[in-house]
């Protein structure tokens, strides 16, 4: 069965009534892969390209934010809040450059105007490229079904493989994620392009300098590097040119190295991931350390 609600209302009533039997189809660029394959076990479609306002980005200042429990206390001068349905393409034009860099990478540019935020979280794909970054700079997402709403930290979202915090009957509504903070990106796969990633590494550094890591296809879903970056928030609040020091890259690398979780698989070996997280990480790092302690520009 396929329905085109016209309101949000309409898209949770359907949800509610059909539950795990029914799927919502934004971009399709997943669900029609698992159509194709036989892998899908919904039977009812709601299509949400019909509901007006779903792609809508947002930017509000954090005095703005306070009082809605999806953007307060971010640590950040400014907030960005998508719909669900906003594309790649239009997150690849954002000024948040992990997020961007990450969304210019998902496949080609059909992919990219098709394939939403929601759907790259709902997905939860270890190689989410979209999740990893969002990870990374610590997003959140506001989820409602008929009765209400509630806003779960990304961090918690992603339970197990494939699996997420998402009842039945409840669908992404807006994702919410800091505009100001310093942020590093970096994939690694086999073509330049149509690429799904054998390792990614996003880094998001707050305004208050709380450093944020994130790894993509090293474990069974998208994973947060916590203790590598409590490790890199100590390292760079005793020095702000921590992240350019070798000393600090090693040992963050090694620690990143035994904190993603990696398997053997037809893209890559768990070795090879491992290594290259490291790798990733320290060219991260090597770049943000250029922003962190700019050089004097020469008075005029
Ligand atoms: C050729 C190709 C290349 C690709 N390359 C990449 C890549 O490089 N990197 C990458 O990360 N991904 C890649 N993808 C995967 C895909 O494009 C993304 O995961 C995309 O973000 C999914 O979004 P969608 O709108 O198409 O979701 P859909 O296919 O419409 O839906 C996916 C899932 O999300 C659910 N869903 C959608 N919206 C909501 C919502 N608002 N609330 C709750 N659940 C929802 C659906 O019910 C479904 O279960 C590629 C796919 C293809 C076909």
């Amino acid at each position: 069965m396929f329905i085109q609600p016209t309101t949000l209302i309409e898209a949770l009533e359907a949800k509610r009534q059909f539950g795990s039997a029914a799927a919502f189809l934004a971009g399709g660029t997943d669900l029609v892969v698992l159509i194709n394959h036989g892998r899908m076990p919904a039977r009812v479609f709601i299509d949400l390209s019909h509901i007006e306002g779903l792609s809508q980005i947002q930017c509000f200042a954090a005095d703005q934010c306070a009082d809605d429990p999806l953007t307060r206390d971010f640590d950040a001068a400014k907030v960005f809040v998508c719909g669900p349905t906003t594309t790649f393409a239009q997150l690849a034009r954002l000024p948040v450059r992990a997020l961007a860099e990450a969304a210019r990478s998902v496949g080609g540019p059909q992919i990219r105007n098709r394939g939403t935020i929601a759907g790259n979280l709902a997905t939860a794909s270890p190689a989410g490229d979209g999740s990893t970054a969002l990870l990374a700079l610590d997003g959140r997402v506001e989820v409602q079904n008929l009765y209400g709403s509630r806003v779960i930290a990304l961090r918690e979202f992603f339970l197990d493989y494939r699996k997420t915090a998402l009842a039945p009957d409840e669908m992404i509504v807006r994702v919410a994620f800091p505009a100001t903070w310093l942020t590093g990106w970096r994939k690694l796969g086999k073509r330049g392009a149509m690429n799904i990633s054998t390792v990614c590494c996003a880094v998001g550094i707050s305004d208050s300098r709380r450093v944020h890591i994130a790894f993509g296809s090293v474990g069974p879903y998208p994973l947060r590097a916590e203790q590598t970056a409590n490790y890199l928030t100590e390292a760079l609040r005793g020095d702000p040119a921590a992240f350019g020091d070798p000393a600090v890259q090693k040992h963050a690398v090694e620690l990143a190295q035994a904190e993603v979780r990696p398997i053997d698989d037809f893209r890559a070996s768990a070795d090879y991931r491992r290594a290259m997280s490291g790798t990733l990480l320290q060219k991260v790092m090597r770049q943000l350390a250029e922003e962190l302690t700019p050089t004097t520009s020469a008075i005029v």
